[in-house]
């Protein structure tokens, strides 16, 4: 299963865009990551995000956690009042300047059940980022992202 390092880059959806892709919450107990607080802005922007987010045509498959042994993690989250649907099954794509940061819609549960605290440029450019599938959202997923 993929498992990369914050903010390396992510070659799961094809090595040619791996430049414009950093990685972001693809944990795994083989190697350590950050554990700490995280605020709690940031967290409901997230999950705004996460209720419906746009997926390139390309998907590397199902990200199970490896850290809930059993049964590889929920499917759902619910916070709020606001559902996430299949987890670890879709993802979400962040712009930034010149490249998108991308993490597993696993990365939810990681903060929620795993300590995991994201990176803070990762927190800075989620509350940054313009409504899900608004035309903003588009322009800078084309604008910054690779050509699929
Ligand atoms: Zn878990």
């Amino acid at each position: 299963m993929a498992c990369y390092e914050d903010l390396s880059g992510c070659p799961g959806f094809g090595a040619e865009h791996a430049g414009k892709l950093l990685a972001v919450g693809w944990l795994s107990p083989r190697r350590d990551y950050t554990r700490g607080e995280v605020e709690a802005d940031f967290v409901n922007r997230l999950v705004d995000l996460l209720v419906d987010p746009w997926q390139p045509a390309v998907s590397p498959g199902r990200h199970a956690c490896e850290f809930c042994r059993l049964t590889g993690g929920p499917s759902m989250i619910e916070y709020q009042g606001k559902k996430v649907l299949h987890i670890g099954q879709t993802n979400l794509f962040v712009p930034a300047e010149g490249f998108l940061y991308v993490a597993p819609s696993s990365i939810l549960h990681y903060i929620d059940a795993h300590e995991y605290a994201p990176p803070p440029q990762f927190c800075r450019a989620v509350l940054d980022c313009p409504p899900m599938r608004s035309v903003q959202y588009l322009r800078a997923i084309l604008t910054n992202g690779p050509r699929w």
